[in-house]
């Protein structure tokens, strides 16, 4: 849903489509993943600007971003273990444990790096999404300090995207309502490092067929999920056009994969985007 989306804002803004492979956590990405991604989005007519960056390739930068935040006494070696801050912090928030902070003057005696955290002040960062409206946060209240590097891990993904958006001039981001919460940490990220901040859109989640959720992953492989039910491409593409409020013609399931794609450009209306989560409609035989 996030490559129709951002494909429909991109080019409708006439702007370039970049694909990026989000593929820091190793342990969990399935091998062969990527290219059966990349082999989907072909076969529905997608067609990117530029080479596909792998997140995977670009640990260097950051690594130098990290080791700038420490070099400005902006981050910091967190010792704590997540019992240890599960005693201490405040009721748990909707993005985790709020860090009190423990690790902020220096590791205590007999304690190991964990995590790289960097400090945030008491203030609220607000932006406005494009699907979603005003969105606020108070980053001390609902996170504390966060995480950019486990001492066992990858990078986290607030310190690779802001990087990445950085380098390669994003100025629209397009993705799924699961990363709102998470946008005012990769803002404060942007402003610390004196980097622009792009235009967010936020697309409503793909719920089960009982408003469940589903996972993550379920999430980013939506598109060809809806394939293996025998949907061809350009009526899977109608049906997600109409997911994300936009009012295709029917006779559109006729028409190739790029062409249903070429009228979305073409007709794109932000503001019928809906901003609840909601199942994936199913074929229908006529529309409202
Ligand atoms: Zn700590």
């Amino acid at each position: 849903m996030a490559a129709l989306g951002s494909y429909l804002v991109a080019r409708s803004a006439g702007g370039l489509w970049y694909l990026r492979m989000e593929d820091l956590d190793l342990p969990r990405v399935v091998p062969g993943i990527a290219d059966d991604m990349l082999a989907t989005l072909e076969n529905l007519g997608f067609e990117w600007d530029g080479e596909v960056v792998y997140q995977s390739r670009r640990t260097d930068y950051y690594r130098e971003a990290a080791e700038e935040l420490i070099r400005r006494g902006l981050a910091y070696a967190c010792g704590c273990t997540r019992s240890e801050i599960a005693q201490i912090a405040s009721a748990p928030h909707e993005e985790g444990l709020v860090y009190p902070g423990l690790c902020r003057d220096g590791l205590a005696e007999g304690k190991v790096e964990r995590a790289l955290r960097v400090k945030v002040y008491d203030e609220v960062v607000s932006f406005d999404d494009g699907v979603m409206g005003r969105y606020s946060q108070h980053l001390t209240g609902s996170c504390g300090d966060f995480v950019i590097h486990r001492a066992d891990g990858p990078y986290a993904y607030h310190l690779a995207v802001v990087v990445d958006d950085a380098a390669a001039g994003v100025n629209q981001v397009v993705r799924g309502a699961d990363l709102l919460a998470s946008t005012p940490r990769q803002i404060y990220l942007q402003r610390v490092f004196n980097y622009p901040t792009p235009a967010y859109y936020h697309l409503p989640l793909v719920t089960g067929p009982n408003g469940a959720k589903l996972s993550k992953r379920d999430n980013a492989v939506s598109l060809s999920a809806g394939r293996d039910l025998g949907q061809d491409g350009s009526a899977l593409l109608v049906s997600a056009l109409r997911f994300l409020g936009q009012a295709p013609p029917l006779s559109l399931k006729d028409a190739t994969p790029s062409e249903v794609l070429a009228w979305g450009v073409a007709n794109l209306d932000i503001s019928a985007i809906p901003r609840t989560p909601a199942p994936f409609p199913e074929e229908e035989t006529a529309t409202g």
